[in-house]
């Protein structure tokens, strides 16, 4: 049904039969007995996100289904559940009595603007097995009703342009037009937490999308060159930390300085190792920032073999630098899915800014594919680590993109460029 063209509904008009927003469960609805506890996580998500939308609002839930409305707009209601992870479908719809020639009635004003020589078919549902017609009964009546009283208009019922659905629960009815996908997956929170290795780039705000609709509420770390590079890369990676905290209870982005300890790596003679020991000293001062935030993984934004530093032995060589879980949601994506989804969750248009990134900073004409790991603890005990890491999440900033809390970040230490 869902690939069935529609025409759109109109919205935002006025609440003639009580206009809401019918959200269809996603995955919680495979949950067992502790299915209430992710409708409970569900809902604590859809009120949050429904603050400051400028009026009151109501939940409702029947079964598998949760209905919204309120004394706003209904485009502003379909524009706030959309951002939440966890329904399947978003359908702008009428609520009406459960009554038949209520529904029929609700139904000839919800196809009245339909164009002339379009075709519709009625699709009925009943969750309310007592109602004294059968759903084809219904589709039937409905159907015969909308033919006498809206001109112009035929039924096709294998390929419609308009499909009508009329969902009958025990007290109220539901018609609604037009069904968009929600974002599906779990309930952010319901998995626990993450904290999610932000650049600037495409591909590690795409991975902390995926991640959220796996459950993992997340905080966010970014690494920046600072004092050798311009605080760029960092007001990128607030600005992603923002989009992404449209679509879950916001989380902190931690920023923190980078460029000492890089510089400390290549004096050690890091070499063609350089990009892996800064990336295994990134997850293991996130690891332990992670502790702070009671993060129970590390998320990033790699995919295999993308780039030199991405090959297997690579990836392992990180890992074992961790004390938690290393996921990676995009490890089988390639870069052109990677995008597009970047342009549809929103991060795309922050992503292709131009920035200075930390990696490059010091980067080797060519980095090791096969890092091994008694060169890199060759590398790393002329340093001492524990110290460093300590030095470094000191120094840490702490931001709240997307709250009220929000502050700009600071330009961090050197705007730019002391020479390396
Ligand atoms: P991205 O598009 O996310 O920047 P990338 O294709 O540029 O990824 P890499 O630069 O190899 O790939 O980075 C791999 C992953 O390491 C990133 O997705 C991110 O999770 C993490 N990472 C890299 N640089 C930083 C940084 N400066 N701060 C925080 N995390 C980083
Ligand atoms: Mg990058």
């Amino acid at each position: 049904m869902s690939d069935t063209p529609r025409v759109p509904a109109p919205r935002g008009a006025p609440d003639r039969h009580g206009s809401c927003v019918l959200l269809k469960h996603g995955e919680i609805f495979l949950k067992g007995r502790n299915r209430h506890l992710f409708t409970e996580r569900l809902h604590d998500n859809l009120r949050l996100a429904l603050r400051g939308i400028g009026g009151s609002t109501w939940i409702k839930t029947a079964q598998n289904v949760t209905v919204l409305g309120g004394q706003v707009p209904q485009e502003a209601l379909l524009e706030r559940a959309r951002r939440v992870i966890g329904f399947n479908s978003v359908e702008p719809a009428v609520r009406v009595p459960s009554d038949l020639d209520t529904i029929t009635a609700a139904a000839v004003d919800a196809l009245a603007d339909t164009p002339h020589g379009a075709t519709f078919a009625v699709r009925t549902r009943r969750r309310d097995k007592q109602f004294p017609l059968t759903s084809s009964q219904v589709d039937a009546h409905v159907g015969a009703r909308v033919l006498a009283r809206v001109p112009g208009l035929r039924v096709n019922l294998a390929r419609p342009d308009v499909v009508l659905t009329v969902e009958i629960d025990r007290k109220e009815t539901y018609l609604s037009r037009e069904r968009l996908p929600g974002l599906t997956g779990l309930p952010v929170g319901s998995s626990g937490r993450a904290l999610v290795l932000l650049s600037g780039g495409y591909d590690s705000p795409v991975a902390a999308h995926r991640a959220m609709r796996r459950g993992l509420a997340c905080d966010f770390v970014h690494f920046n060159g600072a004092p050798y590079t311009n605080p760029s890369s960092v007001y990128k990676a607030y600005a992603l930390a923002r989009e992404l905290n449209r679509y879950q209870p916001p989380g902190r982005l931690h920023v923190i300085a980078l460029g000492k300890a890089q510089k400390q790596l290549a004096v050690a003679g890091a070499g063609r190792l350089q990009v892996v020991a800064q990336r295994r000293l990134m997850v293991r001062t996130a690891s332990a920032l992670a502790a702070r935030t009671s993060a129970e993984a590390l998320v990033t934004g790699d995919s295999l073999g993308q780039v030199a530093s991405q090959t297997l032995a690579n990836l392992a060589a990180v890992d074992e630098a961790a004390a938690l879980p290393v996921l990676r949601p995009l490890i089988g994506w390639d870069k052109q899915e990677i995008i597009d989804e970047a342009v549809s969750i929103g991060t795309a248009g922050i992503s292709v800014l131009p920035d200075e990134d930390c990696c490059s900073l010091l980067a080797p004409p060519r980095v090791s594919t096969r890092a091994g790991l008694p060169q890199l603890y060759s590398v790393e005990k002329r340093l001492d680590l524990d110290e460093v890491v300590e030095t470094l999440l000191d120094a840490a900033q702490v931001l709240r993109p997307g709250t009220d809390a929000e502050e700009v970040p600071a330009a961090a230490d050197g705007d730019c460029a002391a020479s390396v």
